[in-house]
Formats: C-alpha cells, structure tokens, sequence
C-alpha cells in the first residue's frame, strides 16, 4: 500500500493527505500486528503524509502499547477506549504529546470492550511489572493472561471511558465520527448524543444528565481544537478554522484555553495570512502584515 500511495502522490499531487490503518484487531495481530506495519507506515510518514492508527478497540490495550512503542512519532492514535486498562498505557499516550481521537458511538454500535478484573478495568495479559513486556508460557510461547478478566462491553456511553480519560485523566481528547458507513454515525449527531440532546440512535441513548454531567460547550471547544490539531491539513488551512472555533466559541461566551486559540491570536496580532507571491522562490502562504 506505500507503494500505491507513493504512485498515486506522485500522478496526482495532493490527492491523499494521510492514511489510516483500521479494523479487526485481532486479524492484524495475526498478521503481524503493528510490527508487520512499521516500514509501510514510515515510508508513508517519510512521504510527507499523516499517519492515523486505529487502535485499544477490542483486542486489549497491550496491542495498542506495542503500536504506540513501535509506529513512527507522529502516528495519530484513533480511538484507545482500552487505555483505561492501564496507568502505563495512559502515560504512554501523554508522552506521545498528541491528541487521541476518540469515536465513543461507533465504539458502542461496534462492540467495543474494557477488560476488568475484580470490578475495576484492568489489561487481560500478565505483564512484567519492570519492563511492561508480556509473559510468555514457556511451553507454548503465548502471552498468559491474569485471572479473574471480564469482558465488558460498552453499551451506553455513560460508561465510554471517554468521560474519565478526559475529565479525571486530562487526557487530549479530539472526536471523530470514524466511518458513518461502517457502524460510524454523522459528527453532529454524536456530539448531540455526547451533550444529552437529540434522539436515539439505534440502540445509542443521549448522555442522560440526571446520571452524569454531559459534554460541555467548553468541552466539545477543546476536543474540536484537539482534532484540529492533528488534523492532516495545511497550516493556513487549520488557522482559519481556528477562527471560525474562535468566533463560535466568542459568539456564544464559551472560554477555553489552547495552544491553538494562542497561536491564532498571535497571528492576528501580526496581520492575516496572505499568499506569497509566487515569483519570490517559495511555496506557499504566510503571515504577513496587512
Ligand atoms: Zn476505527
């Protein structure tokens, strides 16, 4: 597949921004897992495209920490609603020092799991408690799994570990619909369904707010910031949709902070973006005084 992106960058520049690998965690395990994409996703990160990971779905969060060890910095990580099984795995995802995306409908629609133990999420493989790396039976070489490990799938999304990664964790956390076609739904309706407005979705109820706080203007600000900053866009492109989040989030007395919103005003300050001209050696647009 690097190939055929290389080929289809190279005849059409611009076509593709960015790829993403996504679907059944367990076939890619069986595949290789992330170590089988290593070189695939560096030539593609080496061509100048995004890379997205779709990740901490279903097959337990060790598959995810091995992805987010071995893929390239910079790799997106889409999804890691399984980080709750793990301290480790949620240092791991702030070290990365970039916003998870997170898709709490499709999650539900798609039978997400959490792996518990004793009533408290925990990861379902025993893991070196020194290295973090996975025991092995020695007869067999497979990973040995803890005791006592339930399956919990998530049916409602007061129980999408999106509320504790963001409110208790103060994990970056951006939203995407993930593919509406596939069990996704529209961005809107799941961020209507987040904020407890809005009807049902086949069996997805409204956040319920006698049974908690559902998201917040400031909240959806700042997940809408975070995905704009990983977004596979140009960087003139991203500044003006900053001003639009700014001027919704002025308009309607919401007050966030964000590296985003800082640089947007910093910006504003020196002028607005304009285009460079083009005999003057360089591509592209910057900002100038105006
Ligand atoms: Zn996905």
């Amino acid at each position: 597949w690097a190939d055929w992106l290389a080929e289809a960058k190279a005849q059409v520049p611009g076509v593709f921004v960015g790829m993403t690998t996504a679907g059944h965690e367990k076939m890619e395990i069986e595949a290789g897992g992330p170590r089988a994409l290593v070189d695939g996703y560096q030539r593609v990160a080496d061509m100048g495209l995004g890379c997205e990971g779709h990740y901490g779905e279903g097959a337990g969060v060790e598959h995810m920490m091995k992805a987010m060890k071995l893929l390239p910095k910079g790799t997106r990580f889409a999804h890691g609603i399984q980080v709750i099984e793990s301290e480790d795995a949620i240092e791991q995802v702030r070290a990365l020092g970039k916003p998870l995306i997170m898709a709490p409908y499709i999650n539900i629609s798609l039978g997400g799991v959490i792996h518990y133990k004793d009533g408290k999420p925990h990861h379902k493989l025993q893991l070196n408690p020194e290295t973090g790396q996975l025991i092995l039976d020695e007869s067999t070489g497979k990973p040995l799994r803890e005791d006592r490990i339930v399956n919990n799938y998530i049916d409602t999304l007061e129980e999408h570990p999106i509320w504790t990664l963001m409110r208790d964790y103060h994990l970056p956390i951006g939203l995407m619909s993930d593919d509406p076609q596939q069990g996704g739904i529209d961005y809107k309706d799941q961020v209507k369904l987040l904020a407890g407005v809005g009807k049902r979705r086949n069996s997805v109820a409204p956040i319920d707010a006698s049974i908690m706080l559902p998201l917040t203007a400031e909240e959806l600000t700042v997940c809408n910031l975070n995905a704009l900053e990983v977004a596979f866009c140009e960087p003139e492109v991203k500044m003006e949709l900053v001003g639009k989040i700014a001027a919704w989030a002025k308009e309607h007395h919401i007050q966030v902070e964000h590296p985003l919103l800082a640089e947007y005003a910093q910006q504003k300050k020196w002028g607005h973006w304009v285009r460079d001209d083009p005999q003057d050696g360089h591509d592209g647009w910057s900002a100038g005084r105006g």
